[in-house]
């Protein structure tokens, strides 16, 4: 009897471990979706089919994505994921304000998400403005100087100007996050990682920026 009560309990612990995937694996997760957009063959097409009632009163998303609010990079389709898998934060830019990092932090801390990616794009119209100059855009008055502290370390003098910006501007929000009191302990304990990836709008390929990143 006593070996029927170990064995269920490891049976439940077993199956509550198979909810949530390690970082790594929600990152192959992501990447698999990616190569599901790349070919056209998109499986999370319908939300009206998917399990809305078992998401009425809770969410489990396995990753959060800081993207750019860009009309052509909207992470649930470009990874191919349906209604709460994807805790996503956008905004013009890709940065990590205040608001953004509340956000994150809710998403590690409250939602246990193993894996937080940061996404930048080709074409970024708001990395090209901070390249060119607040005055052209000023909509962006709360943006640009973020995206600009961004590009001020970076070495821009190889290939294309605007992609290594855009590179600089995902490295600057991975370490903005890393550096949060909130994350930081998850980091610790490496139940969570932080990347930082580009999307080529050409191809509509995914590819992870190596950024020196020890998580
Ligand atoms: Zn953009």
């Amino acid at each position: 009897m006593k070996f029927l009560w170990i064995l269920l309990l490891f049976s439940y612990v077993e199956a509550k471990e198979q909810l949530t995937p390690s970082p790594d694996q929600a990152l192959d997760m992501l990447l698999e979706g990616n190569a599901h957009f790349v070919k056209g063959e998109i499986t999370h097409c319908s939300y009206i089919t998917e399990a809305k009632d078992a998401l009425l009163e809770n969410q489990t998303p396995f990753a959060a994505i800081v993207g750019c609010s860009d009309s052509r990079v909207p992470p649930e389709l470009i990874f191919d994921r349906g209604l709460g898998e994807l805790f996503v934060v956008r905004d013009a830019g890709n940065v990590i304000g205040p608001i953004e990092m509340d956000s994150v932090e809710f998403a590690v801390a409250k939602l246990k998400v193993p894996l937080v990616v940061v996404i930048g794009h080709q074409n970024c119209s708001a990395v090209k403005a901070a390249l060119l100059g607040k005055d052209h855009v000023p909509e962006l008055d709360q943006i640009l100087p973020l995206i600009e502290a961004a590009l001020k370390p970076c070495k821009m003098h190889t290939g294309d100007k605007l992609v290594r910006a855009v590179e600089c501007n995902v490295r600057k929000g991975v370490e903005t996050l890393k550096a949060s009191p909130t994350i930081a302990p998850f980091l610790a304990k490496k139940t969570v990682k932080i990347v930082g990836a580009y999307f080529d709008i050409s191809s509509g390929k995914v590819s992870l920026l190596d950024l020196g990143q020890g998580n």
